[in-house]
């Protein structure tokens, strides 16, 4: 038998999660590292396909969401400091977060304490009356609203390819074209089989697997209780001319705070362009970026052949269907998803905007009692360390959260190398 290559981490997924851990490691030890991705370079599912905002964590609950919004904070200057490091863009354009009506003007009450909480300046953060919010962007109409100063975009898609230039540097070894398929010998030194029939040998695997980390994970036989459902977020892209209508993005309160949906925003893209997006139509699979089915009742029942375990009992919840209902509605008429935000830009027309953008996927897990899960999950089995859950804002949070990974699995006596010093781009003990 032909001997296996061997590594002493090996990471699946070459999204922005798996990439920044690979670059942590890679910086801190001097061991055999590899990160296998699927397809033909890193990031080219979610961590290309998001909104782009380098998110201020006002709007996370600090009880449910804590590990999202201590992540999302602690990361804001270290990709500031990456994006200068490495001549990629940052352009800080703020949020401003609406309240229609009292009711949800109580909801930015509560996220100007939930921001202070989550460790940001009570300063970066203005709560404003409708009319002070239309004297600084004239076409937004609304109750009240936060003004956060701090929000950046940028491209996450080129930050990851940019990480993966660095851990390369470091000895990081990206396995492209690899997709896991097998995994044998759970217990001591697994080894993985991929599509392309080769295999190698490791010490400890990190799933990192985004939109599959539930099958991955299932494949070590664990989180076998668990199940997930898939979004698709659609956006539309304005004409050049309705590009500048607001100079800031413009996000709603959410109706559901329990359900992944945010009613689509107003965005301003790194590059200058805006967009209305995303809503979120369950669709079949974490990579299934366009196409739906006929009718809407074919759609319901579709989706109740394609959910499994615990998601059959979220069909059961009106509130959930009601709102599937209309996310689906959204994705077939570009004028229902212009509607949705026209109630705080009465301006906008559906022909404002000639073009999709690019469509992006959440994978969001759901309890064995139904409900989604709020923050990230992290199990551990006996050689590997698995990362389900991650996501908004996860593009934000990844170089404190993955380095927040590093010193889990420290703990826990997975990594028992000498550390060594190199030159990195963050300073991992201040986190
Ligand atoms: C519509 C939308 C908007 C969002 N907007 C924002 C935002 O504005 N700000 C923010 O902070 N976050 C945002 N997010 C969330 C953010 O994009 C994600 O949290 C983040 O990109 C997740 O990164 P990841 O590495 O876990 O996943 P991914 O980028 O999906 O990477 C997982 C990788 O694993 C690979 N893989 C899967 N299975 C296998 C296998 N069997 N073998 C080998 N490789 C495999 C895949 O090919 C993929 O490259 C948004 C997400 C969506 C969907």
């Amino acid at each position: 038998m032909a001997v296996l290559e061997k590594f002493d981490v090996t990471i699946i997924g070459g999204g922005l999660l798996g990439t920044t851990i690979s670059y942590w490691l890679s910086s801190l030890y001097d061991i055999k590292i590899a990160v296998v991705e699927k397809e033909s370079d890193v990031g080219m599912h979610t961590s290309s396909r998001n909104t782009g905002v380098v998110h201020s964590p006002f709007y996370l609950n600090p009880d449910k969401k804590a590990k999202l919004a201590k992540a999302a904070f602690l990361s804001h200057d270290m990709w500031k400091t990456f994006a200068e490091k490495r001549g990629l863009p940052w352009n800080v354009v703020g949020t401003i977060e609406v309240a229609l009506d009292d009711i949800q003007h109580k909801i930015l009450e509560k996220y100007m304490a939930w921001g202070p909480k989550n460790g940001m300046s009570e300063k970066d953060m203005t709560l404003l009356d409708g009319d002070e919010i239309a004297k600084k962007e004239p076409n937004i109409q609304c109750h009240s609203a936060i003004h956060c100063k701090t929000d950046a975009v940028v491209d996450y898609g080129k930050y990851t390819k940019s990480l993966k230039e660095e851990s390369q540097k470091n000895g990081t070894k990206f396995l492209l074209d690899h997709k896991l398929e097998s995994v044998e010998n759970l217990d001591d030194c697994p080894v993985l089989g991929f599509s392309n029939k080769e295999k190698l040998n490791t010490k400890l695997v990190i799933n990192c697997a985004g939109g599959y980390s539930l099958d991955v994970a299932k494949k070590f036989g664990l989180a076998t209780e668990y199940s997930s459902l898939h979004f698709r977020g659609e956006y539309w892209i304005a004409r050049e001319q309705y590009t500048n209508l607001v100079k800031t993005n413009v996000y709603s309160v959410p109706k559901y705070p329990d359900f992944p949906f945010l009613d689509p925003h107003w965005i301003i893209r790194s590059d200058g362009k805006s967009e209305v997006g995303p809503n979120a139509v369950p669709v079949a699979s974490p990579e299934t970026y366009s196409g739906y089915v006929g009718d809407i009742e074919t759609f319901i029942s579709k989706l109740a052949d394609v959910v499994t375990g615990s998601t059959r009992k979220l069909l059961l919840n009106a509130e959930f269907m009601n709102l599937i209902a209309k996310e689906w509605l959204s994705s077939l008429s570009k004028v229902v998803m212009i509607e949705r935000v026209q109630k705080f830009m009465p301006k906008i027309k559906p022909d404002f905007f000639s073009e999709r953008g690019t469509a992006g996927i959440r994978t969001p897990i759901i309890t064995p009692q139904g409900q989604f899960l709020p923050d990230v999950l992290e199990l551990e089995g006996k050689t590997s360390y698995h990362i389900l859950n991650y996501n908004s804002p996860g593009a934000t949070g990844a170089p404190a959260y993955s380095a927040y990974v590093v010193k889990a699995l420290q703990e826990k006596g997975f990594l028992q190398y000498k550390t060594r010093k190199t030159d990195s781009i963050w300073n991992f003990d201040l986190l």
